[in-house]
């Protein structure tokens, strides 16, 4: 179904740095913007393996896409896991009902380091009010709920904002180098105030450990995404090289064109292999999928950026205009070493991992 909803549409989208709002809404009705959310709550209930493969399949076609279902589906985590039985039966109708969800916790001085976000979430009598300025959150733009992490009395908390909530404003960023039509944007929360249950129980820990609830959802989404990513690059890149000829024969047979396929290969198959481990590890609930996730992330977003780069380059002047598939790869794969814990974040992660299990 994605295949025929997209089309050839996704350079448009990309161009115009818009996915029309009933296409968003429609898949989201469907279930198929976050499908791992429960079946009682209106989902597919797939695995994460399942999902992952979708998200590839996606992630091939248009990474904006991509991008507003790993937003929806990281949404749709975060109530699963935050919040309390009575906000899931709530909420996650909702996302799964065709209301598209974004999930905000990045400030201009809370980056990689997320201990210095400063959004105030307070509780006031039967009231929360929230106060803070966050920035790039995809699927804003586009969405109908904002999951809000910020400080509380007690440590850290998310809160569930509609962005028709007096005091909110929505700024869409116009020009990403990447992902154009996933819809970023600033956000300032000004006293905006919302009955008490929309902050979400089983909160109140430090923000760090509470975003890495969203993040461990965000990795593994992003590191399917970047799989599809490479899947497009290769088959775009492989059917250049045995239809153009240069020097009497084809690209193909060059050898450091060939070069190129085959760095394009192991990057795609080590990419699908770790999140198929990481996938696995998450559908039998072992606590060892949260390394597997950064692992999977790293891995698919740092081959995803090389690869696509290696595309360009072997379509060259054919693949050098702006929309065609490599030239998008190109700008979205590199947005993907940046988020969700940029390639040096994860790299730390990955060295704590190693000295922890070096005995
Ligand atoms: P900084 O933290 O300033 O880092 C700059 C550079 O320094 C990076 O290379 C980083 O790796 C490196 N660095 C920082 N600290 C260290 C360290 N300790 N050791 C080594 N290197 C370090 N946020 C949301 O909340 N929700 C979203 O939906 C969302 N979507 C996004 C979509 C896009 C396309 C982009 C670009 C960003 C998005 N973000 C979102 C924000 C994203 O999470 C941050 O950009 C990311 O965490 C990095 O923060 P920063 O840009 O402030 O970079």
């Amino acid at each position: 179904m994605f295949t025929d909803l997209v089309g050839d549409r996704a350079a448009e989208w990309d161009r115009t740095g818009r996915i029309p709002l009933d296409t968003l809404r429609g898949l989201g009705a469907k279930g198929l913007l976050c499908a791992q959310a429960p079946a009682a709550h209106g989902g597919l209930a797939f695995s994460s393996r399942r999902n992952g493969e979708l998200t590839a399949h996606v992630g091939a076609l248009c990474s904006s896409l991509r991008s507003v279902m790993t937003s929806q589906g990281m949404a749709a985590w975060t109530l699963r896991r935050l919040a309390g039985p009575g906000q899931q039966a709530a909420l996650v109708p909702r996302l799964t009902g065709g209301e598209l969800a974004a999930v905000a916790f990045s400030e201009a001085g809370a980056g990689s380091d997320l201990s210095a976000l400063r959004t105030r979430i307070t509780r006031d009598g039967d009231e929360v009010v929230v106060d803070g300025a966050k920035v790039w959150t995809t699927n804003a733009a586009y969405a109908d709920l904002l999951v809000v992490f910020g400080r509380t009395e007690d440590g850290a908390g998310a809160v569930v904002v509609p962005v028709s909530a007096p005091g909110v404003r929505i700024e869409r960023i116009e020009d990403p180098l990447g992902c154009r039509a996933a819809g970023h944007a600033d956000i300032r929360l000004d006293g905006v105030r919302l009955p008490a249950d929309a902050l979400l129980q089983g909160v109140d820990r430090t923000p760090a450990l509470l975003v890495t609830t969203a993040l461990a959802y965000g990795r593994m989404s992003v590191a399917w995404g970047c799989t599809g990513i490479l899947r497009g690059c290769l088959t775009a890149a492989a059917r250049h090289a045995k239809a153009r000829e240069q020097f009497g024969v084809r690209l193909a047979d060059h050898q450091l064109v060939a070069r190129h396929l085959a760095g394009l290969l192991v990057a795609e198959q080590s990419a699908r292999r770790a999140c198929e481990h990481a996938s696995d590890l998450w559908d039998e609930g072992s606590p060892d999928m949260v390394t597997a996730a950064v692992l999977a992330k790293h891995v698919a977003a740092t081959g995803a950026a090389r690869g696509a780069a290696r595309a360009v380059q072997v379509l060259a002047s054919a693949g050098s205009r702006d929309g065609h598939t490599v030239a998008r790869a190109l700008r979205d794969a590199k947005l993907m070493e940046i988020i969700e814990g940029s390639s040096e974040i994860c790299e730390l992660m990955l060295a704590q991992h190693a000295l922890a299990t070096a005995g």
